[in-house]
């Protein structure tokens, strides 16, 4: 009797009818050069017996793993815990096609019947990079300057746009031509001579296209100037930027607000940058604060200076336009507002996307005139101008940004360069010669902001 109820109740346990259950990613795949996707097989009856893995393609199979575990049917797997596959998926050493496949998974546990598990996962076998056709030619750059380069596609990609040195300019796509994209990048003032701009195109399965670009650089002459600082313009800051925070002495306080506040800011204002509207939003020349004077351009290497010993340096990524006080701040082009708050040492401060990662940045306001989300077009009072943050006067501080890389906006006052540099790149139709005039290593025929 003891002898037929084991019988009985093994016979019960070898009879289960609980299929081992497949664990895994079942999303479209795109599998590049190489694919690693994890497995797992678990088995709540007897244990997972076998594991086989292989692709489905045009009819064909293409085998990519096998495992026998232990055990037996007599007392079921010898581990009864998952077993994990990690799968790695070369199409070239499966000799696999490209185009559309399967990966399929079967497992079987150590029930009498053998219960079979399986799940299916779809392939994309992608194993080619994406071709990238620029069509636009040879330019010059300005160091700090910008440019925009239009190129061709020859399939949907996850992700491109043009790379210097350690920074990357998204793309977008050809507002006006369906078959076509773009992205304005520009030449950081930081960017070593060896990083050359390159447009960049990664596939949904990983496969990337650097394509150099040709191009001469106009190098800036270097400015500088010696900023004075005095006890009592870094105590009002001071107090100002860090309020409680302030440690006791003036000089180590300042330091912090031009160090790391800078820093802090600056990363702000790369997060804002971060995502554009997908349209040019801007239309022809920006425009300057009216009736100003410029005390300080773009790049322009700062000293700083307390009882005439030198206690920092910065540059400064912008333009100061000082006007009467509290004078009125117009849009410099169209736009949407996406930042009006405190910025730091930035102060009062208004961000205005332009489309296609384009960004002007106003700050130092005494007061704000207009509120995130809201659109505005060129001329459009933003505020007036002030002394917040780090200012020692009343005067507007403007700057330019491309993602999150500050650029000289002296470019973009200038309507001969927006003609000559970008009207015919954003125009529907490409011209037949995309050559700038004058493209010839240090010999420009336009003088951007002269
Ligand atoms: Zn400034």
């Amino acid at each position: 009797l003891v002898l037929a109820g084991g019988v009985g109740w093994w016979v019960m346990g070898a009879m289960e009818s609980t299929p081992p259950i497949l664990s895994t990613a079942t999303s479209v795949v795109y599998v590049g050069s190489q694919h690693t996707q994890q497995l797992t097989v678990a088995d709540t009856g007897r244990g997972v017996q076998t594991i086989e893995v292989w692709i489905e393609a045009g009819g064909e199979r293409y085998e990519v793993d096998s495992k026998a575990y232990p055990g037996s049917v007599f007392s079921g797997a010898e581990a009864k815990t998952p077993r994990q596959l990690t799968l790695t998926i070369v199409p070239k050493d499966l000799k696999l096609p490209e185009g559309s496949a399967t990966l399929i998974a079967e497992a079987t546990d150590f029930a009498w019947g053998r219960n079979l598990g399986r799940v299916d996962v779809p392939l994309i076998v992608d194993s080619r990079s994406p071709r990238v056709n620029v069509t636009t030619g040879l330019t010059y750059i300005r160091r700090g300057g910008s440019e925009l380069v239009v190129y061709e596609l020859d399939e949907p990609v996850a992700r491109h746009g043009v790379q210097v040195g350690e920074a990357f300019f998204r793309g977008f796509a050809h507002p006006a031509r369906p078959s076509q994209y773009l992205t304005f990048y520009a030449l950081p003032h930081t960017t070593p001579p060896d990083a050359l701009p390159a447009v960049v195109a990664v596939d949904k399965a990983g496969n990337q296209t650097t394509v150099p670009l040709s191009f001469s650089v106009i190098e800036a002459r270097p400015k500088s100037d010696e900023i004075r600082l005095s006890e009592s313009f870094m105590r009002t800051k001071v107090g100002e930027l860090l309020g409680g925070d302030a440690p006791p002495d003036p000089l180590e306080g300042y330091l912090k607000l031009n160090r790391d506040m800078r820093v802090e800011n600056d990363a702000t204002i790369a997060k804002i940058c971060a995502t554009s509207s997908e349209e040019p939003l801007w239309s022809g020349a920006f425009i300057q604060m009216p009736n100003s004077k410029v005390g300080a351009g773009f790049a322009e290497a700062r000293t700083y200076t307390y009882n005439g010993v030198e206690v920092d340096r910065q540059t400064h990524l912008g333009f100061d336009f000082a006007s009467t006080s509290q004078a009125v701040i117009p849009a410099a082009n169209d736009g949407v507002v996406v930042y009006a708050d405190d910025l730091g040492i930035y102060g009062r401060a208004v961000i205005i996307d332009h489309g296609l990662s384009l960004f002007s940045l106003y700050g130092h306001s005494s007061s704000i005139a207009v509120a995130k989300g809201q659109a505005v077009a060129k001329g459009e009072a933003l505020g007036r101008s002030g002394v917040t943050g780090l200012a020692g006067g009343d005067h507007l501080h403007y700057a330019m940004m491309l993602g999150g890389v500050f650029i000289d906006p002296v470019e973009w006052f200038d309507a001969k360069w927006i003609r000559e540099h970008l009207a015919d790149k954003l125009s529907p139709e490409a011209p037949p010669v995309m050559d700038m005039p004058g493209d010839v290593p240090g010999a420009p025929a336009v003088a951007p902001g002269a």
